[in-house]
């Protein structure tokens, strides 16, 4: 009897042991998980931010490429243009201490020294794709561009990043078949609004230059954002990014293509991301007399 109930105490024991033992094999399962959840939750956690901000500037990026077509391209008033057909060059030059034929030779002597960087590229004159400069990878060949302007391009870089600033070439060289897919594109999409052929094909050349008359397809030309802000529009010019690159850019052989002042010569709206390689010599004389490529080209009587 007395053993039976000794046997009994000691199943009933080794039952509460075991009890115990679950009690605490749970617990250190939940302790485990909870610091699972925490912390390693959150390192998860962190590297799907970084992953989205990363797809984020990707998409910016590509984005900006697209929008581009529109803005970039933007040909503003066909009446703008017109108005101003006889702002001639008397006007720019008159408050110049040398006349206009001495600005004449001066230019002639550029443009001879530096032809293949100073290709006219507008709403006007068709690229030539025989002149087609030298093509090159850059941004660890995201993209191309003109082989003959990528060492002032990096200095160029370079040289803004010691200052502290960096920017996103949003886009550089685009083929004439890239222009025509990104034309068909939109024409595709103004026909699914319900336009007409001739509707839709109105409105994509209101905002896009056709195949052959982008700047872009020179190579020469780079569409560079500030770093602090991806939108390619006119709040661009307010970054100090951009006040550096307007200010130095002809040091390094680029000019802003399409400044504000002359939307009437270029015939396309003020787009302080634009920026055109012409070479050290053209840039600091076309920046030194606030001459465009248009007015240039007036200059050399080449118009
Ligand atoms: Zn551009």
């Amino acid at each position: 009897m007395e053993q039976k109930r000794n046997h009994q105490r000691t199943a009933k024991r080794r039952r509460r042991q075991q009890i115990r033992r679950r009690f605490l094999l749970m617990f250190i399962i939940s302790l485990f998980m909870a610091f699972l959840i925490l912390f390693v939750g959150d390192a998860l956690g962190s590297l799907t931010k970084e992953n989205n901000a990363d797809s984020i500037y990707a998409f910016s990026a590509e984005e900006s490429q697209d929008m581009e077509i529109g803005n970039e391209d933007d040909v503003p008033d066909i009446a703008l243009a017109d108005n101003n057909e006889e702002r001639s060059l008397q006007d720019t030059v008159k408050n110049l201490n040398l006349s206009v034929e001495e600005l004449k030779e001066k230019a002639q002597e550029i443009y001879q020294n530096n032809k293949e960087l100073l290709l006219l590229v507008n709403k006007d004159h068709e690229f030539d794709l025989s002149a087609q400069p030298k093509l090159r990878n850059i941004c660890y060949g995201r993209l191309e561009a003109a082989d003959i302007c990528y060492k002032d391009l990096s200095t160029m870089l370079s040289d803004a990043s010691d200052e502290g600033y960096t920017y996103w070439i949003a886009s550089a060289y685009r083929s004439r078949e890239r222009q025509q897919e990104l034309i068909e594109e939109d024409v595709k999409e103004n026909r699914n609004k319900g336009m007409s052929k001739d509707q839709a094909l109105e409105e994509v050349f209101k905002e896009s230059m056709p195949a052959g008359y982008s700047e872009h397809e020179t190579g020469l030309a780079f569409d560079i954002l500030a770093s602090s802000n991806m939108n390619m529009d006119a709040t661009q010019e307010t970054t100090e990014e951009n006040k550096w690159m307007q200010e130095n850019c002809s040091n390094y052989g680029f000019v802003l293509r399409y400044p504000k002042e002359k939307e009437d010569l270029t015939k396309i709206s003020y787009e302080p991301w634009h920026f055109r390689y012409v070479g050290i010599e053209a840039a600091q004389f076309l920046t030194e007399y606030d001459l465009t490529l248009e007015e240039f080209y007036e200059l050399l009587d080449l118009e």
